[in-house]
């Protein structure tokens, strides 16, 4: 019997988990496979949900279903965390077991680490966990003036759209509520252009100045003065606000990093077309715990989901591998309550988004309902998230 262990059930496990149990049904159900999902959580949780749940555009019971619920019925789910990966001896330890496997998936994500930048945690809100989307959500109705500050404090973090979709949706709710002109909308960034990407950068930086939101660029947050309400950068810049949306820096799951599969940012090294962790030909990396140079996006761990359950339908069916990952991300960036652009590009593509238009708003909305019916099921892996 060939054993299939994915640890991580978020995303990229699922998907991957769920579209082998679709093709390998029949060796499953003979008991010739078994494929097993590890996750720490028995909820999965479909994060861009944070982002929109701060303007009442998404609600908790949106956002959240049992993992068990999304899983073939073929599937094992374990609830337990995973303690240590032993790539040599494949063999997975969690708190109560001992797991063997003949291929393994690692889709252990990002989570924020706000120790990272002094005050982060206490100065300001943020949308990176569903609780603090509400907190956040609680502040964004009180706030009556001031400044707001829209900040990204480390690179690189889950989604690289979202803080600047916040900054473009606070302009927008407080536009409709008649008191955009009672705030002043600044945006902080790292990098000399408000995103990575240069020709889409020039776009957005056309946009935010069309909706007066002001762009601190080549601002590398340092700390962060709660009692002062003030925000510092290594380059020496001090900006005061009322209202602070902070994005922290981010990091992999310790249990990646304790089992020296890391480097030193604390993502695996991944081979950018394989996936395979480098290294190790039984053992694969999908999504935002790997050190893919493409977005931490639930599309690209769909994409990397795609060909990795494929290459190992192929090895187990005795062919040999016919997928490579070709870095492909598809992204919306929300640009108002009601207008979008979509972003899609590969390692060799760079994106060409058309004008926002309400037409990719309203294709947003559709898909985070099918999110949990189509994607999650793994039926159409590669089609984006
Ligand atoms: C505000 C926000 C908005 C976003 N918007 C978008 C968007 O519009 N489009 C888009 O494509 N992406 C978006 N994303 C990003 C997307 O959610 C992630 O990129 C995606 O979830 C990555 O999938 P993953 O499988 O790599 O990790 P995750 O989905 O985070 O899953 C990781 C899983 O690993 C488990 N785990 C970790 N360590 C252990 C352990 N030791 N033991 C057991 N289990 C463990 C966790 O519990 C978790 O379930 C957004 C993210 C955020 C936060």
């Amino acid at each position: 019997m060939k054993r299939i262990l994915v640890v991580g059930g978020g995303t990229g496990g699922t998907i991957v988990a769920n579209n082998l149990a679709h093709r390998l049904h029949e060796k499953l159900v003979k008991g010739e496979i078994e494929i097993t999902v590890v996750d720490s959580s028995s909820l999965h949780v479909y994060q861009p949900a944070y982002l929109l749940i701060p303007f009442g555009i998404m609600h908790r019971n949106e956002a959240i279903r049992p993992e068990r619920d999304l899983l073939a019925e073929t599937i094992k789910f374990r609830q337990e965390r995973v303690n240590k990966i032993d790539v040599n001896n494949r063999l997975v330890k969690t708190d109560s077991s001992s797991l063997q496997y003949d291929f393994l998936v690692l889709a252990t994500g990002a989570q924020p680490d706000y120790s990272q930048v002094p005050g982060l945690e206490k100065g300001g809100y943020d949308f990176y966990t569903l609780e603090n989307a509400y907190k956040l959500r609680e502040a964004i109705g009180k706030f009556e003036g001031g400044r707001l500050v829209v900040a990204v404090t480390g690179i690189p973090f889950k989604c690289p759209t979202a803080p600047m979709e916040f900054a473009f949706l606070a302009d927008s709710y407080y536009s409709k509520l008649g008191v955009r002109d009672k705030i002043e909308l600044d945006y902080l960034y790292p990098l000399p252009r408000p995103f990575t990407i240069p020709n889409v950068a020039e776009q957005v930086q056309k946009l935010m100045d069309d909706r007066k939101i002001k762009t601190d660029l080549l601002f590398n947050v340092e700390s962060v003065n709660p009692e002062k309400k003030e925000i510092t950068s290594i380059e020496g810049e001090t900006i005061k606000y009322d209202l602070a949306v902070l994005t922290p820096p981010h990091t992999g799951s310790e249990v990646v990093r304790v089992s020296g599969l890391t480097d030193k940012g604390g993502w695996i090294p991944t081979d950018r077309y394989t996936l395979h962790v480098k290294g190790y030909d039984d053992v694969y990396a999908i999504g935002d715990a790997t050190d893919l140079p493409v977005s931490k996006a639930g599309s690209a761990a769909d994409f990397q989901a795609a060909v990795v359950s494929t290459n190992i339908w192929d090895n187990i069916n005795g062919f040999p591998p016919s997928l490579r990952y070709d870095g492909r991300v598809m992204c919306f960036i929300i640009t108002a309550i009601g207008e979008a652009t979509i972003l899609l590009f590969d390692y060799e593509h760079p994106p060409s988004p058309p004008p926002p238009n309400f037409a990719c708003y309203w294709y947003k909305l559709v898909y985070n309902r099918m999110y949990w019916t189509v994607t999650a099921k793994g039926l159409l892996p590669g089609f984006g998230v």
